[in-house]
């Protein structure tokens, strides 16, 4: 479904990406580890049409993507920062995902419940976005990238500020949903824990280069070399 290759970035004299060749098949998960400033966000922006490349080429669904621009990608992208609409209410910024795929008013109210229901926050759609909680937000933010059903679903620290056991819970669903979907996700995570309950694959990240691709099982047993190792917390 996504075909990533050579994908660089610079900034002035750092290279942020660098000549990074990625592939994801269609229904695979996909998380991405690795330090902070190794690249992992800009690697989603740069997939998603939010940073341009200064090389490389981006491919969508067979469909050379490099240059469109990124509402014309047909993918679905959470920031780091979940950055909700202030003014609407909680419903109000579900449903702007709803509405991006042409939902009718019924379907909109139907779909808001749903969303609302599946990431553990029922009830809540008349609330104000700002007299939420940072982890309430980020699961009002999920909603909203999760309506429009996109086939490619970037994620970036989808639930980073939620407590471990809400965590926990909502890794299992999503695994659950992205399966019964069908969706194809691409997934930023610095918690080891969920990258390996969720990924089909996991690619860790180092200086802007792909340090090891593989199975959950496959990293974890057999890391590519030192860094990926210590990465993962071994000793040796
Ligand atoms: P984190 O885990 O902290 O989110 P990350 O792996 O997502 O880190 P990126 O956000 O992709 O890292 O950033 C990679 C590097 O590129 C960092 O050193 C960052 O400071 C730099 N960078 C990102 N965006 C810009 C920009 N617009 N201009 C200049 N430098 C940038
Ligand atoms: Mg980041």
């Amino acid at each position: 479904l996504l075909s990533l290759t050579s994908a660089t970035v610079r900034f002035g004299a750092r290279t942020v990406l660098d000549a990074v060749d990625l592939e994801v098949a269609e229904h695979e998960i996909v998380c991405v580890l690795g330090p902070s400033g190794s690249g992992k966000s800009t690697l989603l922006r740069a997939v998603a049409g939010l940073q341009p490349l200064d090389a490389g080429r981006v491919v969508l669904d067979g469909k050379d993507r490099t240059g469109v621009p990124a509402h014309r990608r047909e993918v679905g992208l959470m920031f780091q920062d979940h950055q909700l609409f202030p003014q609407r209410d909680v419903g109000g910024n579900v449903a702007f995902g709803l509405r991006m795929r042409g939902a009718s008013k019924e379907r909109q109210h139907a779909g808001v419940r749903e969303l609302l229901d599946l990431v553990g926050l029922p009830g809540a759609a008349r609330r104000a976005v700002d007299r939420l909680s940072g982890g309430e937000q980020q699961r009002v933010a999920l909603a909203r990238a999760l309506a429009p059903r996109p086939r490619l679903l970037m994620l970036d620290e989808p639930l980073g500020q939620l407590d471990r056991s809400l965590r926990e819970r909502l890794v299992v669903e999503l695994r659950e949903l992205f399966d019964r979907l069908g969706t194809t996700v691409l997934a930023v995570t610095h918690d080891q824990g969920e990258a390996f309950a969720l990924a089909d694959r996991v690619v860790v990240m180092r200086d802007g280069r792909i340090a090891q691709s593989g199975t959950p099982l496959e990293v974890w047993q057999r890391p590519a070399d030192e860094f990926v190792a210590r990465f993962l917390g071994f000793e040796n």
